[in-house]
């Protein structure tokens, strides 16, 4: 008798196993890696290595999502697309490889989930998704704003106000949850809110719990197309030291996993997972989080989706 079952160590890694392809026929929704650090200007580097790490711990992550009641990489045509190819010399020139990239899969209506990088790599992703979608409503869970105007290059520090400036978001609809730390001056949260933002300071977020912030959200959002920014800082270093900048005094993994879920029905169109730095993780529970997080977001993608089919 033969073992018939496949254990999930087995394999190369691509994001639970998915068929690694560049063929877009009939493709729902991808996996996209963008391996991309250079703007991670602040502190630590090695975002780089993200998207390695979270496809090596994807590996074990079964198919069916009990919360949502769907098996998103199974029930929809879903593909590893591999990585974006970035130059670690020029931020610009990365910047437009990835809108690039990411428009060829949007021209043929995929959904796109992408895994960071620092966070720089969102702006083109939202250049990207503007180009098809109009602006889009935005949901930022960060501990940092990435508003930051003193500096007016693109970098982890400021993808959002230079997405606000160049018409990307609909800042009617723009989020920020678990918003905490030190900042680098006062009025950092205002110059936030001065650019149209709904901040959620991690005071609020706790005074509030998951099921009031869930509602605000959705309310928030309606059924606008809505693009989800997943900074792992978000999370408390304690359940995700593996990142940059990681900030004291945030979010469990399972506060994260429930806001994810909350989000079943939205218009979602686009996600990311970034600022997952393995050279500081432990244990991997950090790209095992963030593995998670996707898995998640694919599952709210997936599920909508297969609604708007039937
Ligand atoms: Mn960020
Ligand atoms: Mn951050």
């Amino acid at each position: 008798m033969t073992y018939e079952f496949i254990p999930a160590y087995m394999g190369i890694s691509t994001f639970m196993h998915a068929k690694h392809t560049r063929d877009l026929s009939g493709v729902d929704m991808a996996v996209v890696g963008i391996p991309f650090d250079s703007g991670a200007a602040s502190w630590r580097s090695g975002t780089r290595h993200g998207p390695g790490a979270i496809r090596e711990n994807s590996k074990q992550i079964w198919g069916y999502n009990r919360h949502l009641d769907i098996s998103p990489t199974q029930e929809l045509n879903f593909i590893d697309y591999g990585d974006i190819e970035c130059d670690p010399t020029s931020i610009d020139r990365s910047a437009d490889a990835i809108t690039a990239g990411i428009n060829e899969l949007l021209a043929t209506n995929v959904r796109v989930m992408a895994l960071g990088g620092d966070h720089s790599i969102t702006y083109p992703l939202l250049r990207a998704h503007a180009e098809k979608f109009g602006p889009v409503a935005l949901i930022h869970f960060d501990s940092h704003t990435d508003c930051y105007q003193g500096i007016t290059q693109l970098e982890h520090g400021t993808p959002f106000w230079l997405a606000i400036r160049d018409g990307f978001i609909d800042t009617d609809a723009y989020i920020q949850v678990g918003i905490r730390g030190p900042q680098t001056e006062a009025g950092e949260l205002e110059e936030a809110k001065s650019l149209g933002a709904d901040t959620l300071t991690i005071e609020k977020c706790f005074e509030m719990g998951t099921a009031e912030i869930i509602k605000h959200l959705r309310k928030k959002v309606g059924d606008r197309p809505v693009y989800v920014t997943l900074d792992i800082d978000s999370i408390d270093p304690a359940y995700a030291p593996g990142t940059g900048t990681p900030e004291v005094g945030g979010f469990t993994s399972f506060q994260m996993l429930q806001m994810v879920r909350g989000l079943e029905g939205l218009n979602l169109i686009g996600a990311d997972v970034v600022e997952v730095n393995p050279h500081y993780d432990h244990g991997a529970i950090t790209s095992i989080l963030a593995a998670n997080l996707a898995f998640e977001l694919l599952s709210v993608m997936g599920k909508k989706l297969g609604d708007q089919r039937s």
